[in-house]
């Protein structure tokens, strides 16, 4: 396996970095996570602009241009001759002192790492997942905003923490003031009366490319779409919840703290979603050849 590092593509037991790099000492940085099918980099563009506006929230200078980000993750792809991956792609601020100032950080470190893709069980999206609501609230917008994709992701991890604690996967994770935020690694949407809606990401959650996907879906497909902000007793009584993200795509959920959500398996307008989505896998994205 062959891993893009600073411009070069190294082989993976020679992928290293600097044991005084700032992303390894502070999680000072951003990533993406980019998933492709079948020669197609879905929503390539987007996760790029994402990883800049990322960058461009914590004054991180990228030292190279979209499109030659963009060239970086294709030549990694065809050199690893995949077709269907999962591409991690990290920018940090590079290798600095012992100290926090990241002026002493002279050029950003960046890798890229493509590799199979390790799903959610297949009886996961039949049956649906069971999740609960972490104990762990969400960091404060204005302390450090989740809109940022940064390598500092130890909230998530400790409301990961809690979900596997409790015999699960997933967790939902809370604001300051108990509205529901997003997942440990997912957004969240709720099906009440045939309509959809998701908490606004302003509160404290990622602007998922795959929840502006499943928005997109939405509006095409007439189904009435608003961002709401939401409390657990209007997940409890909603008649459908599922995740979105990039690894996870959609993925229906049944049970959340125990209780049984809507009949307690995977519901219509989810099911028809999940079926559109996976159009979209085929078309809306950058394609590649070997
Ligand atoms: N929320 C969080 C906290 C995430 O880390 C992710 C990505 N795994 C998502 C939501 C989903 O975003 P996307 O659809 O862009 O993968």
């Amino acid at each position: 396996m062959k891993i893009y590092l600073d411009g070069r593509l190294v082989d993976k037991n020679e992928a290293y970095v600097s044991v005084f790099d700032h992303g390894l000492l502070y999680g000072d940085g951003v990533f993406e996570g980019i998933r492709t099918y079948d020669g197609l980099v879905f929503r390539l563009k987007e996760h790029i602009d994402r990883l800049y506006k990322s960058a461009d929230a914590i004054e991180l200078k990228m030292p190279m241009t979209k499109i030659e980000m963009i060239e970086a993750v294709i030549k990694t792809l065809k050199v690893n001759k995949l077709k269907n991956a999962y591409i991690r792609l990290v920018v940090t601020r590079g290798v600095g002192d012992l100290g926090l100032d990241p002026r002493k950080c002279r050029k950003p470190t960046i890798f890229i790492i493509t590799d199979k893709i390790a799903l959610y069980p297949k009886e996961y999206y039949q049956k649906g997942l069971e999740i609960v609501t972490a104990t762990t609230k969400r960091n404060l917008v204005q302390a450090l905003d989740p809109r940022i994709k940064s390598l500092n992701y130890l909230n998530n991890i400790l409301a990961k923490i809690d979900a596997i604690k409790s015999g699960t996967e997933e967790a939902i994770m809370l604001t300051y003031d108990d509205h529901v935020a997003e997942c440990t690694g997912d957004n969240i949407f709720v099906v009440k009366d045939c309509e959809l809606a998701t908490p606004p990401v302003d509160i404290g959650a990622l602007e998922g490319i795959t929840r502006d996907a499943v928005i997109n879906l939405a509006k095409r497909t007439d189904i009435p779409f608003y961002e709401k902000l939401l409390k657990m007793e209007n997940v409890y009584a909603a008649d459908e919840v599922f995740l979105t993200g990039t690894a996870a795509e959609i993925i229906p959920v049944v049970k959340i703290d125990r209780r049984k959500i809507g009949e307690g398996r995977p519901g219509e307008v989810t099911l028809g979603l999940m079926e559109e989505f996976k159009k979209l896998t085929k078309t809306d994205g950058v394609r590649y050849a070997m």
